[in-house]
């Protein structure tokens, strides 16, 4: 169950036997288009400039089907739920100076001794640091402190 984001969306509501609607497409173009991990409510507030009317709800609802399908990842982070246009297995950085999260890739297998002790509904691998960008900028000098 891979479906890789950036797909041709029709394709995509072929093989899950969706109807092409507006609403899907436009939230498809916002997770497949954006790595910046968006919470629920970033993802409605971008939707709502192409389609007003469109509630948080039908937002909820799509995403939820999108993470079933296999087209986006999710992950709990503090209160909100973020979605991930990278479905892929992968790590995430956690800046706790600009509150980025980074993606970065690790070795297939990282996670087969964990599988050997059940079955895994939920990957979660990161670490928390201060990111490049907020080192380079200097602001930071030794570990920042948590939000
Ligand atoms: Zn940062
Ligand atoms: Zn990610």
């Amino acid at each position: 169950m891979s479906m890789v984001c950036g797909k041709n969306f029709r394709h995509v509501c072929k093989k899950c036997n969706w109807r092409h609607t507006a609403q899907r497409e436009t939230i498809y173009k916002i997770i497949c288009g954006n790595r910046n991990h968006p919470a629920v409510e970033e993802v409605w507030k971008a939707a709502r400039e192409q389609l007003p009317a469109i509630s948080l709800d039908t937002v909820y609802r799509i995403l939820d089907e999108f993470y079933r399908a296999g087209i986006c990842g999710r992950f709990q982070y503090g209160d909100k739920m973020i979605y991930d246009g990278n479905a892929a297995s992968h790590g995430h950085f956690f800046c706790l100076n600009c509150g980025r999260i980074s993606d970065f890739e690790f070795p297939a297998g990282l996670l087969s001794n964990a599988g050997s002790l059940g079955k895994i509904t939920e990957e979660k691998v990161g670490c928390t640091g201060i990111c490049r960008e907020c080192m380079a900028s200097g602001i930071i000098s030794a570990q920042g402190d948590e939000k």
